[in-house]
């Protein structure tokens, strides 16, 4: 007997027939005394589809982050029930949960929860009862019991997490790639699929952009050490298991992988004091929105004066409240101005083989700048190197990247 939890994704259950054969899949491959939890994503683009309907209510919904969150989480309700439905006409026992009733209590920072505690309780008496327990992904509830959603791509998160939970003996995410590539499939033509990621590089990979999976998921993985077994919907192919050590030999590339993000916008604060604190007023004013700050520079404008310029990047779905809040700022602080840029994009290297190697930069600055791709803000961590460039340039500069360190042949 084993205890499963298998996730899929919206583009697994984007249609009725999709969700019948996910049912079909789970009963046909499933032991007679197996346990087994499935949690899903709203259908498609269902999700997409709220957030527009909201759009056309007020252009930044996101201001009614309450509202979003009743608003968001019925795209998982869909799905969960008609999932249910479809084990049950397949003549199984099976019972759909809402992620408050599966026991998901998350804080209340409203579409961008995060998971503080499970009490599965009533998931493990059904699966005692001899239901299959489909969970909506991507949706807990506050101390208040509103529903309140994990941010985009979170099913990913609360299939990981309750896997933690229930002591799972396995996670496995279903999903519309055959598992972790060194970049993404659909614009590198020689990408590699990885047998095996650490969640280290993972969680580094996810967060700069490979969307397979939601960075927190990744974390929250590594935290409660649940290896994840990221594989496709529609075949039996292995994946790739994200775990905390390599098990095999696996080539010696010291990049794993190349990862992009177009849906970030670069905001740059122009002329204002260098003097102590002005950095802090911004950010922590930014901060109070729960609102990401990725790159940062700032650089000396004028000597003079004794101004300077703070660029920052923000992901695009903030980018709307990022722009209030720092216009305020800037005011306050009598800066000279706001620029906002939205056709930027981020490419990446990831990989801890770089920590002991010397000059992976410089390869990676010489492959953008052969292909006249020009560089307008790096940044770095321990395990990446980022750099901002036009979003035009994007698909161009993912494959000469990876033509360097994963040749063809
Ligand atoms: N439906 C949500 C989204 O599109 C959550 C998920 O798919 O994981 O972001
Ligand atoms: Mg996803």
């Amino acid at each position: 007997m084993a205890l499963i939890v298998k996730k899929f994704g919206g583009s697994s259950v984007g249609t009725t027939e999709k969700i019948m054969n996910v049912a079909k899949r789970i009963v046909n491959e499933k032991g007679k005394d197996d346990k087994v939890v499935v949690v899903v994503s709203a259908m498609g683009n269902t999700t997409d589809e709220l957030i527009e309907l909201a759009n056309k209510i007020d252009s930044n919904p996101y201001k009614y982050t309450r509202e979003m969150d009743m608003l968001l989480t019925t795209g998982e309700q869909v799905s969960i029930s008609l999932l249910t439905m479809a084990f049950k006409s397949l003549g199984e026992k099976a019972v759909s949960l809402t992620g408050s009733l599966a026991g998901i209590k998350t804080n209340a920072v409203h579409t961008k929860g995060k998971i503080l505690d499970i009490k599965p309780q009533r998931v493990l008496d059904e699966l005692d009862k001899g239901n299959i327990v489909i969970v909506a992904g991507f949706q807990g509830c506050d101390q208040l019991g509103d529903p309140v959603t994990l941010g985009r791509g979170g099913s990913d998160t609360s299939a990981v997490a309750l896997a933690g939970a229930l002591h799972a003996d396995s996670c496995e995410i279903y999903t519309d790639v055959e598992g972790i590539y060194s970049a993404d499939p659909r614009i590198v033509k020689n990408a590699r699929k990885m047998k095996e990621i650490t969640y280290y590089e993972m969680l580094e990979m996810a967060r700069l952009g490979s969307g397979v999976m939601q960075p927190r998921s990744v974390e929250v993985g590594q935290l409660m050490n649940i290896p994840i077994h990221v594989r496709s919907t529609f075949t039996n192919k292995p994946g790739t298991i994200i775990r905390e050590e390599y098990t095999m030999e696996e080539k010696g590339f010291v990049i794993r992988g190349v990862s992009h993000d177009d849906k970030v916008a670069k905001i740059a604060v122009l002329g204002v004091p260098n003097n102590p604190g002005i950095a802090y007023s911004i950010f922590s004013a930014l901060a109070e929105k729960s609102i990401d700050v990725d790159m940062i520079v700032q650089s000396i404008r004028n000597i003079e004066k004794n101004v300077t310029d703070m660029v920052f990047t923000v992901a695009s779905e903030d980018l709307s409240t990022a722009k209030e809040v720092v216009d305020k700022a800037a005011g306050d602080l009598n800066a000279i101005g706001v620029l906002i840029e939205k056709d930027v994009a981020k490419v990446s290297i990831v990989g801890v083989g770089m920590l002991g190697s010397p000059g992976i930069a410089a390869r990676m600055f010489g492959a953008l700048s052969k292909a006249g791709i020009n560089i307008d803000v790096i940044s770095t961590s321990e395990i990446s190197i980022s750099c901002l460039i036009k979003s035009s340039s994007l698909k161009e500069a993912v494959n000469i990247i990876h033509n360097e360190f994963f040749p063809e042949g």
